[in-house]
């Protein structure tokens, strides 16, 4: 069985303040580790405060992006072995904003993934087709195309512990969610392609959340579908409260 894996992403939002205040009072409430796996991705600005908050916790924390060199003249960004040090456990790789603004590819993925696991953190990899692409019938190749090309020279116990997160583009911070049966569908895609690229035991074992306005309201039906792991949840995780809800349903 997998364990399911709620992870909030909180994108650009909050300050100190609110980012101490908030693992304050998840942690108070935190359901039993061996339920739910739960994650915030802060801004890298409070990684290290909030590993702080959370030690002696099962809250995890994670970073929203990171550099695939350990060190260098890239000036802004941050070094896996940074985030290894800071206490990090998870990283997200290429969410589509992150594609969309910031140039990043598969090819840019891929050395980024290789390089969490690497480095001994957790990466959680998105992938997911635009309004158009799904309009016209793409979203199986796109979506295989993409998880093909993220995982490649992964071997099959890495990509057993990676997390795939599968987000329409269309449905982040937009308030329309792909129908449960949607969701389940193109998961049930990204893991049988996974079984063709590695095997039928690292398919069953990799965990794929859903993304994309997943709310307290709709993350019951979305976890009751046979593919779908966890999500990856951008504004209904900024409020503790709600954040508590969806590690309830998890
Ligand atoms: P949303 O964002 O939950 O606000 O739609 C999801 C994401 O971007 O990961």
């Amino acid at each position: 069985m997998r364990k399911p894996i709620i992870a909030g992403n909180w994108k650009m939002y909050k300050n100190a303040a609110e980012a101490t205040a908030f693992a304050e009072e998840v942690k108070a409430s935190l359901p039993a580790a061996e339920k739910v796996d739960a994650v915030i991705c802060a801004p890298a600005l409070f990684l290290q405060s909030l590993v702080a908050s959370a030690a002696d916790t099962d809250l995890k924390i994670g970073a929203q992006t990171m550099h695939e060199e350990q060190e260098g003249a890239f000036t802004g960004e941050v070094s896996p072995t940074q985030l290894k040090d800071s206490g990090v456990e998870y990283v997200i790789i290429g969410h589509s904003e992150r594609r969309q603004y910031f140039n990043e590819t598969d090819e840019s993925s891929n050395k980024k993934v290789l390089a969490a696991f690497e480095h001994g953190l957790l990466p959680i990899l998105c992938v997911g087709e635009s309004l158009e692409q799904r309009e016209s019938g793409e979203t199986g190749a796109v979506v295989e195309a993409q998880v093909e090309k993220g995982t490649a020279q992964l071997s099959a116990a890495q990509a057993a512990d990676l997390v795939i997160a599968y987000e329409p583009i269309w449905a982040i911070g937009t308030g329309k969610t792909a129908t449960a049966e949607d969701a389940n569908e193109v998961c049930g895609i990204i893991r049988k392609k996974i079984a063709s690229l590695f095997n039928e035991e690292t398919a069953e074992a990799i965990r794929i959340q859903y993304g994309g306005s997943v709310k307290p309201a709709n993350i019951e039906e979305l976890m009751s579908m046979e593919h779908i792991d966890g999500a990856l949840v951008g504004g209904a995780s900024l409020e503790a409260e709600s954040f508590l809800k969806l590690l309830e349903a998890g």
